[in-house]
């Protein structure tokens, strides 16, 4: 059943006391959408690839992450959609939680909808989401170009699974530039830590708010 309002399901799976991660109250950004992707060590790691439209996150998340190599294919499972604050959370979930586990910004910038700038399409991110064919430039720290994602239902062996989606790198000037990015560049692109040091500092902050000072 689709959800009634924007972020339902996002809040239907969390108790906001239990965990950092935002509730969710920013407005959509005035100029260039967000892109994000949110490497995130749960219970098998894998990367939250987001894009922001529509006044959320659009969200897929990605076990291998996402490849830099023209027509490789990533698996991309559609989740629910996230509030765009989260574009910015770093931090670690609490065991017991849903996606329990550590969460790191490992690339963030904004994007542009290719298919709205093609002569005779102009198609908005909605109905390229509805079509099952998104295409999109980022302009990332680490990942720059054009990314396609592919809806599979439909496609030959694909089933009925409507989240299944395929990541692809388009071809462009910045195919292969990055071999492997995730093995290269595994540190946040915000604030430069690795994933072990958030976990961490998200260690030292609960200890010293049980103590009584105040949490960073
Ligand atoms: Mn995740």
């Amino acid at each position: 059943m689709p959800p009634n309002e924007p972020l339902e399901t996002y809040h239907e799976k969390r108790q906001f006391q239990r965990t950092p991660e935002p509730y969710g109250e920013k407005e959509p950004t005035k100029d260039r959408p967000i892109y994000v992707i949110q490497k995130h060590d749960a219970s098998h790691l894998h990367y939250d690839f987001r894009l922001e439209w529509g006044g959320v996150l659009k969200s897929w998340a990605v076990p291998k992450g996402p490849s830099t190599t023209p027509r490789t294919m990533r698996l991309a499972m559609l989740t629910e959609d996230h509030p765009i604050d989260y574009a910015n959370f770093e931090g670690a979930i609490p065991e017991g939680n849903y996606g329990a586990g550590t969460v790191m910004v490992w690339d963030i910038g904004t994007y542009r909808n290719l298919r709205a700038e093609k002569q005779d399409h102009h198609e908005s991110m909605e109905q390229s989401f509805n079509e099952g064919k998104i295409e999109v430039w980022l302009e990332g720290k680490k990942l720059k170009g054009g990314y396609a994602l592919i809806r599979t239902k439909g496609m030959g062996g694909g089933g009925d699974d409507t989240r299944k989606w395929l990541l692809v790198k388009m071809k462009d000037e910045y195919a292969g530039k990055l071999a492997d990015p995730e093995k290269t560049e595994p540190d946040s692109a915000l604030t430069g830590r690795s994933l072990e040091q958030i976990n961490r500092d998200a260690e030292e902050a609960a200890h010293a708010s049980v103590a009584g000072k105040p949490a960073r």
